[in-house]
């Protein structure tokens, strides 16, 4: 098969410019491009990078023709041989990579237009020594493939740059594309900025719970924590920290090593709930029990017809392993609820609620003692129609915009008592 063209100039130039937007993450590894497979099957197609090393990869795509997907990788090595246009299976026409700075990216190229339905990485197992990247995909038209596309990078980057630009040692991002918009310089502040750290549950090899329809909860998560990220900057009253980006695992003491220098004034961390009763639906609001120091993810008992279940904590625990709170301070535990009774407020007319929507749990939440932490399930992965809903952009955008009236209405109330609870000391 070696009938394909080069790559052409102009198009690996293109390439390049949407790239510099992507790459993102720490890279401390390398990764080496074994080789692309597919498999075709009917209406679907799955395709499989092998690779020497775990690469850090984002998906974008735009809808050029038929469609296009573009998966980029910021530490994959390319072999020139694959630099070229090759012919695909199934769905894809052909596919190629570009590469540029030690980052690489591949595109598909369809022939016939499909959505994502599931990104997945394998790890190495057994006698396999390589890790597998897995695509799949599905027919579907352009408007889904764009929809199942997991992100908007480039204002995003934008997000994380300025909210992060004065003390954050957030991993380094590559500069973007320069903005005519004036965007980039942010206007000085009179007076300090609240910073809120959206943490976007699991991510990478811990992709939380999953749905009906292969919906994975770090997907819904990101997606979610990047709209809230938009809508918060747009206000512009906030200093903005996520705790990812893209589609990785942070570090636990990485996560903790944020939290702790960006002085977050509030913390939420985004998830969605898994339970073995399909029926099951709406979203709740967790905030740690006063007498939070017990190691227990185990939910309180619920009223109404919910019976006792285990909230799905086991990835978030992974995630941020021994960083426990252990005392919540009583100003801080009375914040927190607060808070969390204005996220049920705000979200009560726009999504569908759990009966009982805050409660109250052992949760591990990371942070320094004296900062107000939330963490919303924002509806159960496990029923069909909240999946569809936390896949849907619309459902996005409408609940997290109530949760950012949320987090407005917050700080108009505790404008004052945030300096008191700053008094304390923060790392213990
Ligand atoms: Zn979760």
């Amino acid at each position: 098969m070696m009938n394909a063209g080069k790559f052409p100039t102009f198009l690996i130039a293109a390439l390049i410019g949407v790239f510099i937007g992507l790459a993102a993450g720490p890279a401390a590894h390398a990764a080496e491009l074994l080789g692309v497979r597919f498999g075709p099957n009917g209406e679907a197609t799955r395709i499989v990078f092998d690779l020497a090393g775990e690469a850090d990869y984002t998906l974008s795509g735009d809808g050029t023709a038929n469609g296009r997907l573009l998966v980029n990788f910021s530490n994959l090595t390319v072999p020139a041989s694959d630099r070229v246009f090759r012919p695909g299976k199934g769905h894809i026409e052909r596919y190629g990579f570009a590469t540029g700075a030690g980052a690489s990216q591949a595109v598909f190229e369809f022939k016939k237009t499909a959505k994502i339905k599931e990104v997945f990485m394998i790890e190495p197992q057994g006698s396999v020594t390589k890790y597998r990247l897995v695509i799949d995909l599905v027919t579907a038209g352009k408007k889904d493939f764009l929809a199942s596309l997991p992100q908007e990078f480039p204002d995003l980057t934008a997000v994380i740059r300025q909210a992060t630009a004065e003390e954050a040692p957030l991993p380094a991002l590559p500069t973007p594309n320069p903005t005519p918009k004036g965007a980039t310089a942010a206007p000085p502040q009179p007076t300090k900025r609240q910073v809120v750290v959206i943490d976007a549950g699991h991510g990478g090899r811990d992709p939380g719970s999953q749905g009906q329809s292969g919906t994975y909860e770090k997907t819904v998560t990101l997606a979610a924590a990047l709209e809230l990220a938009a809508i918060l900057k747009k206000r512009g009253d906030y200093e903005i920290v996520l705790t990812r980006d893209k589609d990785v695992r942070i570090q636990p003491d990485k996560v903790e090593e944020r939290a702790r220098d960006v002085k977050a004034d509030l913390f939420i961390s985004l998830h969605a709930d898994a339970i073995s009763k399909p029926a099951v639906r709406g979203a709740s609001v967790y905030t740690l029990s006063e007498k939070g120091s017990a190691r227990s993810v185990k939910l309180a008992k619920s009223q109404g017809d919910l019976e006792v279940y285990d909230l799905e904590l086991q990835g978030y625990d992974q995630l941020v392993g021994d960083i426990l709170l252990d005392i919540a301070q009583d100003e801080t535990s009375t914040a927190s609820s607060n808070f969390a009774e204005l996220l049920i407020t705000y979200l009560s007319p726009k999504t569908p609620m759990l009966n009982r929507s805050h409660r109250t749990a052992n949760l591990r939440v990371l942070l320094a003692p004296d900062v107000p932490a939330v963490l919303l399930e924002m509806a159960f992965i496990s029923n069909s129609k909240d999946e569809a809903n936390l896949k849907s952009r619309v459902w996005r955008k409408r609940s997290m915009t109530a949760v950012a009236d949320a987090i407005d209405q917050y700080f108009d109330e505790h404008a004052g008592q945030r300096l008191a609870s700053n008094q304390s000391e923060g790392a213990n």
